[in-house]
């Protein structure tokens, strides 16, 4: 008989969000950072054209390094200790990013000045 293993996962949720799976997930914004501790495989960046013109409204996406807004020293790699795995959600929308801390951060005003 197969050993039933069981698996789980911590999710960070917004402070004062209830903890009972109905609270908003905190997601951090990721910021491009040629010294940031970590690769992120799908950032979307503009796309180009063959001569490397920009393409109006296409975006295309590939690895970039960088860190989290908030904290340049945490890392996003999943971890699991005892069965029990963390992940940090994360992403480079600023308008998906609700983290308080990323929001305040210089990251985020750099991203959003132009866009507002
Ligand atoms: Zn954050």
């Amino acid at each position: 008989m197969k050993k039933r293993v069981k698996r789980v996962v911590i999710v960070s949720v917004l402070p004062g969000e209830p903890t009972d799976g109905s609270g908003r997930v905190c997601t951090h914004l990721f910021v491009r950072d040629e010294k940031g501790l970590f690769v992120e495989g799908h950032v979307l960046r503009p796309a180009k054209d063959k001569n490397g013109n920009l393409i109006r409204g296409k975006l295309t996406a590939s690895p970039a390094r960088g860190r989290l807004a908030c904290d340049p020293k945490r890392c996003f790699y999943p971890t699991t200790r005892n069965g029990v795995t963390t992940v940090t959600h994360r992403s480079d929308d600023p308008r998906a990013v609700n983290c308080p801390k990323c929001l305040a951060s210089e990251g985020y005003a750099a991203i959003t000045k132009n866009s507002k």
